[in-house]
């Protein structure tokens, strides 16, 4: 087989990531309140398989987190949804900052809808599978960055959205100083045993947080990893 042939199957996906597959999975955001039809379309669109080891691919279109190595996992594409339409609520994204990239899944969904994307991930390995993924995708709006996005990134910002994929036990401010007026932070907060995921909506000096869910996510930790 050609290797182009061969990608684009790779990337269409067969058997248990077909798009019949695929299909089922939108239709299952939908019933659970996902409304955000440019969302849905990203998502039909996005091959989540491709993020994901072979061994776990009949997962890949189940709507639940799935390991990728280091402790760490590809989030659940509910919680993906709604972490996107929430923070697209309010107009356009031009500029957005994703900390936690893991290996790019959120960060492949938010960049067709977004004018640029910095995404930074800690754990070495998982930045490198990233990149290759979106690399594969063929999207280039996006810098990724290997480091400690705890603290954010004030070299870029103001950023019209933050989106957070691991839980700091409270939010830090240094990303809501970081926020352009108007901005949008989602952000799960609280410890191990469960979290809220917060939308924090910036007004001149003012925030606004609205409760969206409860949630499980990793802890938001400090500090690099190479291993
Ligand atoms: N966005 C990913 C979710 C990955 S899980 C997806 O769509 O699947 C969350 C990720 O946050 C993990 O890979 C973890 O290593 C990373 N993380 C935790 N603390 C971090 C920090 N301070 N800076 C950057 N990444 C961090």
């Amino acid at each position: 087989m050609e290797a182009k042939q061969e990608t684009k199957l790779n990337l269409d996906g067969i058997g248990m990531t077909s798009r019949r597959t695929r299909e089922r999975l939108i239709a299952g955001l939908e019933r659970k309140g996902i409304r955000n039809s440019a969302v849905l379309d990203v998502m039909r669109a996005t091959p989540r398989h491709i993020f994901i080891e072979e061994a776990f691919s009949h997962l890949a279109y189940e709507d639940r987190p799935v390991n990728i190595g280091y402790k760490q996992t590809i989030s659940q594409p509910y919680v993906v949804a709604r972490m996107t339409e929430a923070v697209l609520r309010d107009g356009p994204l031009d500029k957005v900052l994703e900390i936690g990239a893991g290996c790019g899944y959120q960060t492949a969904v938010i960049a067709p809808l977004a004018g640029m994307v910095y995404s930074i991930e800690r754990i070495k390995p998982l930045h490198d599978k990233a990149v290759a993924n979106l690399r594969l995708l063929g999207i280039d709006n996006v810098e990724l960055m290997h480091g400690d996005g705890s603290r954010g990134h004030p070299e870029q910002s103001p950023f019209d959205a933050i989106i957070v994929a691991a839980a700091p036990l409270g939010v830090p401010r240094e990303l809501l100083a970081q926020l352009a007026d108007g901005g949008r932070l989602v952000i799960p907060v609280g410890g191990p045993a469960g979290q809220e995921l917060r939308l924090i909506t910036r007004r001149g000096e003012q925030f606004h947080s609205q409760m969206l869910d409860h949630v499980r996510f990793v802890p938001l930790l400090q500090g690099q990893l190479r291993f």
